[in-house]
């Protein structure tokens, strides 16, 4: 067993590969889309508010999520109106409305969010409701619970007063028809066909926040939740050390606890960066020369409001803002480009 003198030393070594890693990563990505811009230092950045969230579709949750902040308001509520924009956007194929469905025709979704103060709440395999996220807000605030599930958290959504719809739209399902004709009817994990929403905020007041909402793996099996409803899995706030959540094929975040793990790992002197790439080795390295199709993806960011973000195979995007800086940042990977 390391000690946590050897322990701290190994996340203060990995900074100089892992910084030189992410340089490499953001020069690359400089060259590919001229919006993009390296991070600034943390220092840049201390008192004010900030929002990351996972892949391209971040960048319109974390322009909702910038409204609340920058008057003021709570991480907690930015992050629930970061998540509500991919939920109601039919374009979107892996969250809420227009989400493809599970190999039966159902799209069932999974979320959760957390505060600073520990408190959590959380949906899974939640039908016919637009907004999981804000269900499993009010499963925090107004139940002794942390999770809800399938028909019983549908009845608490309908008694909360939440409008029921059909999630399921006519590209969803012409792309699950069309799935049905290839695929046989065997549910595969596949790299293209997912996508979660992980947002986490600090706001003006130093408060963290984070939420999670997915329509989960395309075409999976009726009944599958992955890890975007479990707390420490796809998601976890510390308000003193920092919040983690992750994307991509959850069996691998729920086996290893990803989103605590990054935590925890911050808590014990590495930085997010260090922290996702710690997290991220013990999956990839696991996977032998050639990952597949498998993808994680980690994102983070700490209590100075440093960001940290790492995954399996390149491909993985995350979006931050910090006033009028909306940054889209193609993020390092275990594999390499
Ligand atoms: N993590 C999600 C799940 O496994 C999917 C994703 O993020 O792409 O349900």
């Amino acid at each position: 067993m390391p000690t946590r003198r050897e322990f701290l030393a190994t996340c203060a070594l990995a900074g100089v590969a892992v910084g030189a890693a992410g340089r490499a990563a953001a020069g690359a990505a400089d060259a590919r889309e001229a919006e993009e811009q390296p991070e600034p230092d943390a220092a840049s950045r201390a008192g004010r508010p900030l929002v990351v969230s996972t892949w391209n579709f971040g960048v319109a949750a974390n322009a909702a999520a910038w409204r609340v902040l920058e008057g003021g308001g709570a991480a907690l509520d930015a992050v629930e109106a970061g998540a509500r924009v991919p939920e109601s956007d039919p374009a979107n194929h892996s969250v809420g409305l227009g989400g493809y469905p599970d190999r039966d025709g159902h799209v069932t979704l999974d979320a959760c969010i957390m505060d600073d103060r520990g408190r959590a709440g959380s949906v899974c395999f939640l039908e016919g409701i637009e907004h999981p996220v804000s269900v499993a807000r009010l499963v925090m605030e107004r139940t002794p619970h942390v999770m809800l599930a399938g028909a019983g958290a549908l009845r608490f959504a309908r008694e909360q007063g939440f409008p029921e719809r059909d999630l399921l739209t006519e590209d969803a399902r012409r792309a699950w028809l069309e799935w049905r004709r290839e695929a046989k009817y065997e549910p595969r994990a596949n790299a293209e066909r997912h996508d979660t929403l992980g947002i986490l905020a600090r706001d003006r007041d130093g408060r963290l926040a984070g939420a999670c909402t997915t329509s989960g793996l395309a075409f999976k099996l009726h009944g599958r939740v992955g890890d975007s409803p479990i707390v420490g899995a796809a998601l976890f706030v510390d308000g003193r050390v920092g919040a983690a959540t992750a994307t991509g094929h959850g069996e691998f975040v729920m086996r290893t606890l990803g989103g605590f793990l990054v935590v925890e790992l911050m808590r014990q002197g590495c930085s997010p960066q260090e922290a996702c790439e710690e997290a991220i080795a013990r999956i990839a390295g696991d996977l032998g020369s050639d990952p597949g199709e498998v993808q994680v993806g980690y994102l983070a960011i700490d209590a100075a409001g440093r960001i940290g973000a790492h995954a399996v195979r390149p491909g993985f995007q995350y979006a931050w803002r910090d006033g009028e800086r909306e940054v889209l940042v193609d993020a390092p990977a275990f594999f390499g480009d």
